[in-house]
């Protein structure tokens, strides 16, 4: 049986590594997971294929999300109103989307927030302010580009800013830190963290981010981008697989 990881580029993917852990700490031998690199041009034609060749479903990032959503047979309601899938499962009925980012996150932070700000409009602040809007917080979205904050709010609920703004939760939901930039980059000074209790970062590196590090030195709680990983993974092992997924052999191998 076989899995995989649809993106492009996909090879600094942690999927591959996480999921094999899983795999084997859950005693599935013959199930592989693997990097599946596929331009967007060969999208559509190569995920149909894959259930011929022994696929039982993939994970789908950057930049296949919407295209995955859009080619499914069936979504799940939250990959619907989202308007993205990172989850494919094929079967005997066909290809079911489903979006685990949002419920991923949610298992991460624990207890959801009265408040949060989010920082993004692309497709993870989409998941992210599907999850919190569900869990009842209070959520402001700002973004580089105001008019799609603009767009996500008008589908998704919450309240477009300007500024950072004090909430119980900030989210990074941009790209930014992915390169190792500087805190500054957010174009706020890391004073800044004052305005928060609890920080999520979607990104993640190796050696962590600039804004999880400065957010642990003035002590606020913190969430990194792996452990988001871990979440929306262990959800979509849980959804091809059964059963429950082996949590900290896929956090140790990411
Ligand atoms: P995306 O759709 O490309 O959106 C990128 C967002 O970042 C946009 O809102 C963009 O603003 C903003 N942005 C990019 N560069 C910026 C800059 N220099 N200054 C300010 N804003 C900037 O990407 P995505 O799929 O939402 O993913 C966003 C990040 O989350 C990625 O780093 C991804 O790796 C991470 N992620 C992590 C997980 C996890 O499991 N940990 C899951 C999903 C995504 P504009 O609209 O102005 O372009």
């Amino acid at each position: 049986m076989r899995l995989g990881v649809l993106g492009w580029p996909v090879a600094h993917s942690r999927s591959p590594a996480m999921h094999t852990a899983a795999l084997t700490a859950a005693g599935l031998e013959g199930w592989t997971y693997q990097l599946l690199p596929v331009p967007p041009e060969a999208f559509a034609d190569t995920v149909r294929a894959l259930p011929a060749a022994g696929f039982r479903g993939a994970n789908v990032t950057i930049p296949h999300k919407e295209a995955a959503l859009a080619l499914a047979d069936r979504a799940t309601e939250r990959a619907r109103e989202i308007g993205a899938a990172n989850t494919l499962a094929f079967g005997s009925d066909g290809i079911e989307a489903d979006n685990t980012d949002a419920p991923g996150l949610l298992a991460a932070l624990g207890a959801p927030p009265a408040s949060a700000l989010v920082l993004g409009a692309g497709g993870a602040a989409r998941a992210a302010v599907w999850a919190l809007r569900g869990a009842d917080a209070r959520v402001a979205v700002l973004n580089r580009t105001r008019t799609r904050a603009e767009n996500l709010v008008e589908d998704l609920g919450g309240a477009v800013v300007d500024d950072w703004e004090e909430a119980e939760l900030l989210v990074n939901a941009t790209s930014v830190g992915l390169r190792g930039e500087p805190f500054t980059s957010f174009g706020v000074e890391v004073d800044a963290l004052h305005l928060f209790r609890r920080v999520v970062d979607l990104v993640y590196r190796p050696d962590g981010t600039a804004l999880v590090t400065h957010a642990r030195e003035r002590g606020l709680v913190t969430v990194d981008g792996h452990e988001v990983l871990a979440r929306q993974g262990a959800l979509s092992f849980e959804r091809w697989i059964g059963r429950p997924a082996p949590l900290e052999a896929m956090r140790r191998a990411i």
